[in-house]
């Protein structure tokens, strides 16, 4: 982490500051977690909000302070009062305003510091401050470390539990390439404050209600081949997900099944988003596979090389037969 950078950071944090914390849209533990740890960081010096674009999942109501989260969605007008007021503007676990979705706009005009956190490939110019890395396993990783730099005595349990939690969200329980020895370190420092490992494996992953289980046995059996390729690509459609109750952050993860499969490399996931009109593409993989690139090139997303994300706003039929096309385009020139 630049030394200069935090300095100046410091600088600016002298005095007391109005500041807004700033997930991604749909917020998943790192980044809520991001937010939620320098609230309570900054909770009793400044004065600080957190302004998620849309609602997050009520799996991740656990984290000390969610009940503080701002969701911009529910609260326009507070919200754009708080924008207005704003000193300085964290942006976290994202590098590109377009991820902020309905709050890029607020983020953009505002005249504020912005300050982004991230660990996200290639960032975009919005920010007077950028600690970008994409060698971090998470942005809980960094923010441990930039909190760490600034006054360490500050951490404790409340803080730990939600660094920690965006840790072993990002690197699936420190198994991901992305895990150092160092994730491993902070993770150990942040079990010292008293964090509860097994309660937070417990919230994350076996809190879901029936029918979330019966989504992802949909899911696995929509599983399907192409011909000759080491991938698999999955669907669910709108009605999969009124048959079974969908809730926010539901789908999260079942992707991940389908490299399970020895031999495969590629796992997607086709969600259909009939109120928004379009389809939300995930994209795992492994074996240097570059999967960013391709849902870049052709899916109008990003993300990391073995974590990606698009959309598409074609149908679901469409969707697919173009996927498939673009795959074995894009396979036949990675496999030269
Ligand atoms: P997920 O599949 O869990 O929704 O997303 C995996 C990763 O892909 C996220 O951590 C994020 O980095 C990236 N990602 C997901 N959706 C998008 C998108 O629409 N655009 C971009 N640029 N990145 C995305
Ligand atoms: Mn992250």
């Amino acid at each position: 982490m630049d030394k200069k950078i935090i300095e100046n950071i410091i600088e600016v944090l002298s005095t007391k500051k109005n500041i807004i914390l700033v997930p991604h849209s749909s917020p998943d533990a790192d980044a809520l977690g991001s937010c939620l740890s320098l609230f309570h960081f900054f909770k009793n010096d400044h004065k600080v909000n957190i302004i998620s674009p849309n609602n997050f999942t009520e799996i991740l109501s656990f984290l000390p302070g969610s009940d503080n989260v701002i969701v911009y969605d529910f609260n326009k007008d507070i919200s754009d009062t708080l924008f207005n007021q704003a000193e300085i503007i964290f942006t976290l676990d994202f590098n590109s305003l377009s991820r902020a979705k309905n709050v890029s706009y607020q983020i953009s005009k505002s005249s504020a510091v912005k300050i982004m956190i991230d660990h996200h490939e290639n960032p975009d110019d919005y920010a007077n401050f950028m600690i970008s890395d994409s060698n971090m396993s998470s942005t809980c990783e960094m923010v441990y470390d930039f909190i760490s730099i600034i006054n360490s005595n500050r951490i404790n349990n409340d803080i730990a539990t939600c660094l920690y939690t965006g840790i072993v969200a990002d690197t699936g329980s420190f198994r991901f390439p992305s895990t150092t020895s160092k994730t491993l370190m902070i993770g150990s420092k942040l079990i010292d404050f008293g964090v509860n490992v097994s309660n937070i494996y417990e919230k994350l992953h076996n809190n879901f209600q029936f029918e979330r289980l019966k989504l992802l046995g949909t899911t696995i059996n929509n599983f399907k081949k192409i011909d000759g390729l080491p991938v698999l690509y999955s669907i669910i459609t709108d009605i999969d997900q009124k048959t079974n109750n969908f809730k926010k952050g539901d789908s999260e993860g079942f992707v991940n099944f389908g490299l399970s499969v020895e031999g495969i490399i590629c796992s997607v996931l086709f969600i259909e988003k009939k109120d928004e009109g379009l389809i939300k593409i995930s994209f795992r993989s492994k074996n240097d596979f570059k999967v960013n690139i391709f849902a870049s090139k052709y899916f109008n997303g990003g993300g990391h090389e073995y974590a990606a994300g698009g959309i598409s706003k074609l149908s679901m039929d469409e969707t697919e037969k173009k996927f498939i096309t673009d795959i074995i385009q894009y396979l036949d020139v990675y496999e030269k």
